[in-house]
């Protein structure tokens, strides 16, 4: 007898949609991604593992992917360590950790200290830390990761998560507009840019680390995109402000990366 068919379908689940620090009841940048049969988190800034812990069994995800190393996108794979390491409820394999090249270096600096509070290599143990190849395609069960150059402030990868018989999904992580990531999002189903700015300045485009709310939406309508998902915002600029000038440049749903928004497609 023939097994049922995998239904296709993805998944997003927002975790945060702070920019550099969190909002109020609003942490960082984290998005849970689930397709037929994987489970990813793309970054996991601060704030973000308790809204992950409502949605998913935080033992057993198949990757976390990082687009940069910026605080604000990695600070809780540190609390994540300690909750693989100290949980009552133990993982029955390390967490594998996908950093960009060159984030090896950045954790082990900044988890030293740490580290040195129990016995040598009790956090390390709970992941399996490599570092992608931005060129290459990353596999993860049946989801393909595959990223291209942003324009940030340290080196930064967008992200497109495709799985089989589903439209794919875009993150912008952090980046500029010169980064130019229109022809890399065609086609996707929803678009996760940033839209830390209101006002890009004199600087227009030039080395310019963050997008305007109206760059994100203009970005999501070259690709084509059904819908935008607006993240790395500060409340104190106005999040509806960021909305509404985003709708002045994207014709299409747009939604805020508020925790616990979902869709599925
Ligand atoms: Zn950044």
């Amino acid at each position: 007898m023939l097994a049922p068919p995998t239904i296709a379908a993805m998944k997003l689940t927002v975790l945060g949609g702070s920019a550099a620090s969190p909002n109020t009841g609003m942490g960082c940048a984290g998005f849970l991604v689930e397709t037929g049969e994987t489970t990813l988190v793309l970054d996991l800034g601060p704030g973000t593992l308790p809204e992950l812990r409502r949605h998913t069994n935080f033992r057993t995800l198949d990757a976390v992917v990082i687009s940069h190393m910026h605080v604000d996108h990695v600070l809780d794979l540190l609390a994540l360590r300690h909750a693989l390491a100290y949980n009552p409820v133990p993982a029955l394999a390390p967490i594998p950790v996908w950093l960009p090249p060159g984030g090896i270096d950045i954790l082990e600096t900044a988890t030293a200290p740490f580290d040195a509070c129990d016995e040598p290599g009790r956090f390390a143990a709970t992941v399996r830390v490599a570092e992608y190849a931005p060129a290459q395609p990353l596999r993860i069960g049946d989801a393909v990761v595959t990223f291209a150059p942003a324009v940030h402030y340290v080196p930064a990868w967008a992200m497109r998560v495709h799985a089989s018989g589903v439209a794919d999904l875009g993150y912008t992580g952090d980046t500029g507009p010169r980064a130019n990531l229109a022809r890399f999002f065609a086609g996707v189903e929803i678009l996760i840019a940033e839209a830390t700015l209101l006002d890009g300045g004199d600087d227009l485009a030039a080395e310019r680390g963050s997008l305007t709310a109206a760059e994100a939406g203009a970005l999501a309508e070259a690709a084509g995109a059904r819908a935008l998902v607006l993240t790395h915002m500060w409340e104190e600029r106005g999040i509806a402000a960021c909305a509404r000038q985003a709708a002045t440049t994207f014709g299409g749903q747009i939604e805020i990366a508020i925790p616990g928004f979902t869709v599925s497609w």
